[in-house]
Formats: structure tokens, sequence, C-alpha cells
């Protein structure tokens, strides 16, 4: 037995699962996850002593790899003045301005310590600022595990959101609406359905949490000319585009602007970091500027501004790395596709820049169905043989492979000859 194995032994006795947080579980698989000693670059080390070429990326965050010296050093020395002061500090100031002097779409920005939180924050912000309660999202798309998100995907439209969770009391859901990813009609008939109560639609402008599902061209185009004609905010959940597919985001790098904005994962460089922001007299509805309740006793924390901060600074001043990202996501997702075509493989890649997915699905997937009609047996072993290759996916069907600045063209080739090993035989 590994150390990862006497590790995860142990955990489960104490820790729920033995994780705390249930996309680490090797639940999919049916083995004890790894556990990570360090991670440098695009390596990752478990405590077995084993390296990988790491796909994760701590989920996003380590957009320019891991253990990046400038952050690393940022929070060393933020640290020597102390962690934590629970009053206002300059650094602060600096995130914020500098967030909404670079994306046109945010006036006003809140930093909060999750992405759930970010979400949470936004609609109800979203709420207290438009006087309405009900809220559409997409199935499949994941936002967070705050209660009014937490419905069920169902297939196709639904008026009113079931509980996905245990512990989650109806009235929680039944003002989330759910329509279908990539299809505006459905969002129109939910709109039409609740005249004037629909205080905002949320969207992940690219689906990354179902597997990678790009927006059809003028799908996000439609989402926005459909909430101005309703008079409902347009909510772009970024928490994993956001300073990724372009500084400015999805919002950005589609050219579509929506009422607000979260952020986390990239926004922390690592720390925990989340922010919503958008259009002056929304956040001005915050308190203690406005009426809507938000707090946060860590909120904004020294240690964890200067981590986000250096990361966003950097990626402002090195926009070549979107180029390079850009580069990266065609070299490796292309690649896997060029190889399941060689070796007449029916599955499909779908990829944004340096998000991908491979679906051992037989149809193109645009949807939560499609995702879901997966087979995620090929998928797990899939998995595994990679994981022997020593390369660390995501051990799930539906998560994406994120490539940082980090993943060189060598590191890339050496992936795909893997791949094209697992797939020749
Ligand atoms: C990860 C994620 C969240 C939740 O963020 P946490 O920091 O895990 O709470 C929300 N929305 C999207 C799109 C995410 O990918």
């Amino acid at each position: 037995m590994g150390k990862s194995e006497e590790l995860f032994e142990r955990a489960v006795k104490r820790i729920p699962g033995g994780v705390n947080s249930p996309v680490r579980a090797y639940g999919a698989i049916g083995m004890a996850p790894r556990f990570i000693k360090r991670a440098d670059g695009c390596h990752i080390y478990d405590v077995d002593g084993n390296e990988y070429v790491d796909y994760i990326d701590s989920w996003g965050p380590m957009i320019l790899g891991h253990n990046f010296p400038q952050i690393r050093e940022a929070v060393v020395e933020a640290c020597a003045d102390g962690l934590s002061f629970g009053c206002a500090t300059e650094i602060e100031v600096e995130m914020a301005e500098f967030i909404c002097e670079h994306l046109p779409h945010v006036e006003m920005v809140r930093m909060v310590n999750s992405g759930t939180e970010a979400v949470m924050s936004a609609i109800r912000a979203a709420r207290g600022y438009t006087g309405r309660d009900k809220i559409i999202k997409f199935a499949g798309c994941y936002h967070g595990h705050s209660d009014a998100l937490l419905v069920s995907a169902g297939s196709g439209v639904m008026t009113s959101g079931v509980p996905d969770s245990a512990g989650v009391p109806k009235g929680c859901t039944q003002d989330t609406m759910t329509a279908v990813y990539n299809d505006l009609n459905s969002v129109k008939t939910l709109l039409e359905q609740a005249p004037g109560q629909v205080a905002a639609v949320i969207v992940e402008p690219v689906a990354a949490n179902m597997g990678v599902v790009p927006p059809k061209k003028g799908f996000l185009e439609g989402l926005r000319s459909l909430c101005t004609e309703h008079g409902t905010l347009l909510i772009f959940d970024e928490v994993i585009t956001g300073f990724r597919l372009a500084f400015g985001g999805a919002a950005e790098y589609f050219g579509v602007t929506p009422d607000m904005v979260t952020f986390g994962k990239i926004i922390g460089a690592g720390m925990p970091v989340g922010a919503y922001g958008g259009r002056k007299e929304i956040m001005e509805m915050v308190s203690p500027a406005g009426p809507v309740y938000q707090a946060g006793t860590l909120s904004g924390n020294p240690i964890a501004m200067a981590a986000g901060l250096t990361q966003l600074k950097y990626l402002y001043e090195h926009q070549e790395v979107y180029k390079e990202l850009e580069e990266k996501g065609e070299k490796l997702y292309s690649g896997i596709e060029q190889i399941l075509k060689e070796y007449k493989k029916p599955y499909h890649v779908n990829y944004v820049s340096s998000l991908g997915s491979l679906f051992f699905a037989e149809n193109e997937v645009v949807d939560y169905t499609s995702a879901k009609a997966s087979d995620t047996n090929a998928f797990a072993d899939y998995f595994l043989a990679m994981l022997k290759s020593g390369i660390h996916l995501a051990p799930s069907q539906f998560e994406a492979m994120f490539l940082s600045a980090a993943h060189t063209d060598t590191v890339i080739e050496e992936t795909l000859s893997e791949v094209r090993d697992y797939f020749m035989k």
C-alpha cells in the first residue's frame, strides 16, 4: 500500500469521503486519490514520489504554472506585515482599481472568499436591484454550492427548481428556472412565462463544469438581447473564464457585455478569493452603500490580495500569454482530435483556448444532455492509463483540462504521444 492509500484510509475516518471537496475524490475511478506534496511549473508531485504533468492546475488558478516565483515572493513579503487585520487596507483599493480600470464592464467590485460566495452575492444584488425574485440558470452549468443554485438538471426547460442536494429546502430553489445551454428558445420561453419576474440570467460563457461546452455562435449575443428586452440582468459567471480566455475574460473574448460578472480561481492565484462586480448603480445596492447585505471577516485579506493582484498585473503586462495559451490549446486539443480520427474512435473533443475536454461521447456535445451521454467507464479506463503514464487529469468526464503558461510544446507533445499509445491499442 502506498502513502496516498494510507493517508486516504486515515482521511475517510475524519473527513467526509476523505476529501474537503468532492471533485478531489476518485469516486468515478474507484481508487484512492493521489495526495500531493508539492508542485512546480506544469508538474505536480505526490507523497509516493510520483511526478505528473498536471492538467488540473488547481482547477484553474495556476494559469502561470505552479509555484510562480513572483507570486510566491509577493505572498512571503505580505506575510511579514501580519496575516489579517479585519480593517481596510491599501491593497484592496489597488485591486479594485486595477480590475475596474482594465475591465470596461466592471465599474465597481466587491471581494469575497470563493466563487460560491461571489455568485450567491451577485444574485442577491441582482434581486435587490431589480426587485425581482426569479433567476434563470442553465442545466450543466455550475455556480458553486449555494442553496438557490443546487437545482437538479432534469432534461429540458424547468420553470421551478427541484433541489439537487439533500438539505436544500424546496423553498430555496422554487425561484430558480432551468434553461438548456446553447438553446435561446428555452430562455425565451422561460422569460415569457414569468414576465417582469426574472432578476437575472446567469451563465458560464464557456461551460466548463459539464466538461467544456463552448457557446454556439450567437448564443451569448442572443442572451444579451433577450435580457435587455426583458429588463433582466445578464450575469457572466467567469470564475473559470475570467482572466483566462483574455485578460477581460469571456466578455472580451466574445465581445459581449454582461451587467454583472463573478470571478474566482485565477483572481486569487491559489489563495481563497472570489469577487463580483458590474455596473455602478447595481453594485451600489450592496451594503454599506445600499440595502443588499453582504459581508466577510476575511474578505480582501492582504495575503490573498498580494497573490491575486501580482498574478493579475503579470497577466495584464504579459498579454502575449493569451496568444500562447490559444496556440497551446490548439496544439493539444486538435492533436487529440487528430489521433481520434486516425484510430477511428467515435469520440469528441471540445475546446476554447486553454480549456478542453475529450468526451467519450459518440455525438457532438452541445449541452448537458449530450454531455451526459458520455461513456464514463471508457473515461475511467483512459484516466487510469494516463495517470500510469504520468499525466494528471481531472478524475471525472465532466471536468475540464486546464493548460497553463508553463505547459511547454515538448510537454504537450509528450502528452499527445501517450494519448496516441492509448488509442492505438
Ligand atoms: C469553481 C466554480 C464556482 C465555485 O467556486 P468555489 O471557489 O469553488 O466556491 C462557481 N462557478 C464556476 C463557473 C466555477 O467553475
